[in-house]
């Protein structure tokens, strides 16, 4: 059997399989006087539990065909079907020298075949070979653990650091806000009578109002990309999308927009996490009122299709661009229009509902036409 396991030798690693012991033996001093750590078994079944213990130091496998018990075909088949062996390469060893043969060695994963009597040259060269591919690949798949390692930790640093911010500047901004509602009880008058001063107090309002929208932003999306799994529920539809709609009133008062429901001819459940979903079509929603002029209509409408359940958010807004489209749902991204220009969002809105959909492994998508008005539809797979 096999010598023991050495990881700090840097020699390349050969477990020859031969149920000769002398053929094996044989091998073993040749490859040793090429400088490679030769191991050796004498069956299928004993080199793939010897496998399982120095797998990390094996190379190469040179592998007798013909073997009592398991073949050297099967034994291959099965090193390609355990996610520990399959990658380390197997080269068989054969007195039949027929194409048919070599074929079947082949489909079963080997990478080379060499017929007996060989050239111990020729051998050595073509295990030398293989030996060094495999080297490389291991070096790239090192490199490439290392580089995802490396990615893992600056995104855990960023989220730490978007939540540290976020949160420690929550504090403070909410006294600002606070304090401003003070100023508007007890000096509001004062403020009101001086042109400079209500337009430095509306100024810190919207700037305040602005940057509550941010951490908000922020912090959701922090909290959305670091969500694995949703606790989903079984959701009526109807009442469920009109208290989303209903939210708005207030909102599209404002505006003497006109909000309207089409619900689907009827009800029924959907899998969903609700507050989660929520904050879909809030986003949608929000978004219709914010940018569709004063008097204009928002409708939320919702469709049973035969890949899924496709709710619509449309609006008789400006429209968006197409060279625009694409980017929508691009962090921090916002459409720069004279139509838009009064926009005080973040840019994020978008990207966390998309980030929602997609946990729930659906789909959004944006229909939109200058002048005339936008969709955006959430497919939920059925
Ligand atoms: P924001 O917080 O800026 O609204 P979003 O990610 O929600 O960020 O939207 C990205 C950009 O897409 C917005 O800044 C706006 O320019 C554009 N947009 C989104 N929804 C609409 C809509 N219904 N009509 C017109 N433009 C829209």
């Amino acid at each position: 059997m096999g010598s023991e396991v050495n990881k700090s030798d840097s020699r390349a690693g050969i477990l020859v399989v031969d149920d000769q012991p002398s053929n094996a033996d044989l091998l073993n001093i040749a490859l040793a006087a090429e400088g490679f750590k030769v191991f050796k078994a004498y069956s299928g079944e004993s080199a793939l539990k010897l496998l399982q213990d120095i797998a990390a130091v094996v190379d190469l496998v040179l592998l007798d065909v013909n073997m009592p018990g398991m073949d050297g075909y099967q034994m291959c088949s099965r090193m390609k079907a355990d996610d520990k062996l399959k990658e380390i390469p197997v080269m068989f060893v054969s007195a039949i020298d027929d194409v048919t043969v070599k074929m079947n060695g082949f489909q079963v994963g080997g990478v080379d075949y060499i017929t007996k009597p060989f050239h111990r040259i020729e051998l050595v060269a073509r295990i030398r070979t293989h030996v060094d591919l495999r080297r490389k690949q291991r070096e790239i798949e090192a490199l490439h653990r290392n580089e995802v390692e490396h990615y893992r930790r600056m995104n855990t640093v960023k989220d730490n650091m978007l939540q540290v911010v976020s949160h420690d500047l929550k504090n403070p901004l909410s006294a600002i806000i606070s304090g401003l509602g003070i100023l508007k009880l007890t000096l509001w008058n004062a403020i009101q009578s001086d042109d400079k001063a209500l337009s430095g107090f509306q100024l810190i309002g919207s700037s305040a109002d602005k940057m509550r929208g941010m951490i908000h932003d922020l912090l959701d999306l922090v909290l959305v990309e670091g969500t694995l799994t949703l606790n989903r529920e079984l959701t009526w539809l109807i009442p469920y999308l009109e208290k989303r709609l209903n939210d708005f009133n207030h909102m599209a008062a404002e505006k003497q927009i006109t909000l309207k429901f089409t619900p689907p001819p009827y009800d029924f459940q959907v899998a969903i996490a609700p507050d989660r979903f929520a904050q879909v079509l809030e986003n949608l929603l929000s978004n219709a009122i914010k940018y569709t002029d004063p008097q204009g209509m928002v409708e939320l409408v919702a469709v049973l299709e035969r890949d899924g359940v496709h709710i619509s958010v449309r609006d008789t807004g400006p429209g968006i661009a197409e060279d625009d489209l694409p980017h929508l749902f691009e962090k921090f991204y916002r459409v720069r229009s004279v139509a838009h220009r009064d926009q005080t969002g973040t840019g994020l809105g978008l990207v966390i509902a998309k980030l929602i959909t997609e946990l729930h492994q659906g789909r959004i998508e944006v229909q939109s036409q200058i002048g005339k008005g936008s969709t955006f539809t959430v497919v939920l797979p059925a």
